[in-house]
């Protein structure tokens, strides 16, 4: 069983194991969140007594902890997560059979016929890191990706896509109470941290 720690702000920090959360219980690092308590049986003490540790599924900080932004490695599992298994380009949301779409074409890098296709404006952006990363990459259905092929589409209008939160990963591996706890005490936070990253979806001129 993973534990979910959240910062003293309610950010989601990490999952972290049984025997760390009771560690920080013990030490009284944290707070625990939500009704769904549950008791863990310690050690034997010099009396033959066991102690036991009163544990949450949910554990917070007391204090703030000024950890680095953690860069999400790249997966298709979490771009079709995050794009709501919805094609970009004809708007249909299908289960299965997506594909991940390079919206500047990865033939931009190699190709110059490409490369002079993409807006002056955008230009800049045809570098390995920028055209293989989150802002980059869509998710498309198979038919939308082959007619696409090396084309551009009028990328001026198209958002830069938002790079997955450590939110997002984390709530990928919460159990349902967890996701219960979770959504009740992150949902405000959530709330604010979009209207943020609205703001900075849009590239270039908007
Ligand atoms: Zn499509």
């Amino acid at each position: 069983m993973k534990i979910l720690l959240l910062n003293v702000s309610y950010a989601p920090l990490e999952l972290i194991s049984l025997e760390e959360a009771i560690c920080k219980v013990y030490s009284g690092e944290v707070f625990l969140e939500g009704d769904s308590k549950f008791c863990v049986a310690g050690g034997t003490n010099v009396h033959g007594e066991r102690s036991h540790v009163v544990l949450s599924p949910v554990v917070r900080n007391k204090t703030y902890d000024k950890r680095p932004a953690y860069n999400i490695p790249f997966s298709r599992r979490i771009l079709f997560m995050r794009d709501k298994n919805t094609c970009v380009y004809c708007g249909r949301t299908i289960p299965k059979g997506l594909t991940r779409d390079h919206v500047i074409p990865k033939a931009a890098l190699y190709h110059p016929d490409v490369r002079n296709r993409v807006p002056q404006s955008k230009r800049h952006l045809v570098n390995p890191s920028y055209i293989h990363g989150w802002g980059n990459s869509v998710t498309s259905c198979k038919r939308c990706n082959r007619e696409k092929g090396h084309s551009i589409p009028d990328i001026k209008h198209i958002k830069e896509r938002k790079t997955p939160c450590l939110a997002d990963m984390i709530y990928l591996g919460l159990n349902r109470e967890q996701k219960k706890i979770f959504t009740n005490f992150i949902t405000p936070f959530l709330k604010v941290m979009k209207e943020k990253e609205i703001q900075n979806e849009f590239i270039g001129e908007h």
